[in-house]
């Protein structure tokens, strides 16, 4: 059965097979659109290469179309999850210690391709990857656009870019002389204005749609305190001007207060988990129009490793006390109107249980359902640039959907488990 469905989507998703435009018409019994309005009742989505042409409930479907019946299930737009690791050891995976020194490009691409597959069958058709090491992220994108492997539709940074010895230094505490004794750009560390434009351009150079930035410290990172600002204002400046020079966006991981105003004010258009937020912190990020992505999910799994003894030591010590603080300052951040996009931090847990990610933000961030859908699609598209083609049901977008027999609205969880995803008019799951 999976067999012959990945086989159509190969198909089908290949440019130029000379295939006749066919259109497909779903009836969707409840349809939450994305856009925020109320679910409407049975509506049809009309679907012609690879795009949603028209959205009604009097629509007329036109003869010869291939019906899709999901009469019986609600409806949504293909989820996003703006924060993900697709092609990294997933944390607490036996030799995840020791992957920086023992796993090829060849073996994250492979990881990749396995993951990626995991996450479209979760119902996210858009990933934001933030941080891969060896360009493994660009290749999988690329796969995943030609047809090669099934896949979300992903925006990728290529590596973190970071401070030497700080949470974006993968070799901290290793023998100086790995990687021949020097660890620069190429692997994404970057001291001073300089050497951060050129590291932007670097990554840009060999395929990255987005920069990410490690402005402050973090939990699984070694010799550094989770809070603390490692970018200087200026490096921060830096970093914006050479993203905005070659129209890239920059993702900010940054947990305590000071390091996320410094990242606020030079300009970066999201703050990655957000755990230490403070009154000014919040107005700040209102008034620059700062997208926060929570990445719940990362802190109550870190939680359980520590807990588990999986995790040990100082990242165990940080993983316990920054948890609890990451969901106090996210619900605080939904009440101060911060702009939010949900990101999981997938590679911290497993992928492919992204969807629980929704459930998190209501149950501790006190978001409606409605918020949570719309920080996983049309929030979450905004904060990518791709308002235009995903996030929302609507003509013009690509034809990513998501369904589920049960109510979202009144059971988050449903979320959790979707029943029928379809990327681009292609559906990928049975
Ligand atoms: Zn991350």
């Amino acid at each position: 059965m999976r067999r012959i469905m990945v086989a159509a989507v190969f198909l089908l998703a290949a440019p130029g097979t000379g295939l006749p435009a066919q259109t497909i018409a779903v009836r969707a019994g409840r349809l939450i659109d994305g856009t925020g309005a109320d679910p409407a009742t049975n509506v049809v989505i009309l679907i012609e290469n690879e795009r949603i042409v028209a959205v009604g409930a009097d629509l007329r479907i036109p003869r010869g179309a291939e019906v899709i019946d999901l009469s019986g299930m609600t409806v949504l737009p293909g989820f996003i999850d703006a924060h993900t690791h697709l092609t990294g050891i997933v944390l607490g995976e036996p030799g995840w210690q020791s992957a920086l020194v023992r796993e090829t490009a060849a073996d994250l691409a492979l990881r990749g391709a396995k993951h990626a597959r995991e996450t479209l069958f979760a119902g996210f058709t858009t990933v934001r990857n933030v941080g891969a090491r060896s360009f493994a992220d660009v290749a999988l994108r690329d796969a995943i656009n030609a047809g090669r492997v099934p896949g979300p539709r992903m925006q990728v940074s290529a590596h973190a870019l970071g401070i030497t010895g700080g949470h974006c230094d993968g070799t901290n505490g290793y023998v100086p002389d790995l990687f021949g004794g020097r660890v620069g750009i190429e692997q994404g560390i970057a001291d001073g204005p300089d050497a951060i434009r050129a590291a932007v351009r670097y990554q840009v150079k060999y395929g990255a749609d987005v920069i990410k930035i490690c402005a402050t410290g973090g939990v699984l990172s070694e010799g550094d305190s989770v809070g603390v600002q490692q970018y200087t204002d200026d490096e921060l400046r830096a970093v914006i001007e050479a993203a905005q020079m070659v129209e890239r966006r920059v993702a900010a991981h940054a947990h305590g207060n000071r390091g996320i105003k410094a990242a606020v004010r030079a300009g970066v258009n999201s703050i990655e988990h957000g755990s230490i937020l403070d009154e000014e912190a919040i107005r700040l990020m209102v008034e620059y129009g700062t997208f926060l992505v929570p990445t719940l999910m990362a802190a109550e799994a870190v939680e359980r490793l520590a807990h588990e003894g999986r995790l040990t030591g100082e990242r165990a010590d940080k993983a316990l006390a920054i948890a609890p603080m990451m969901r106090r300052s996210f619900r605080s951040a939904v009440r101060g109107g911060v702009k939010i996009a949900l990101g999981t931090d997938a590679g911290v847990m497993p992928h492919g249980a992204n969807g629980h990610e929704f459930t998190l933000m209501v149950r501790l961030g006190g978001m409606t359902p409605m918020q949570a859908i719309l920080a996983g699609t049309r929030n979450a598209a905004d904060l990518l640039g791709w308002g235009g083609h995903v996030g929302t049901i609507q003509p013009g977008r690509y034809a990513d959907l998501v369904a589920v027999d049960g109510d979202p609205l009144a059971d988050i969880t449903e979320l959790e488990d979707v029943d029928f995803v379809m990327k681009g008019g292609v559906v990928v799951t049975p």
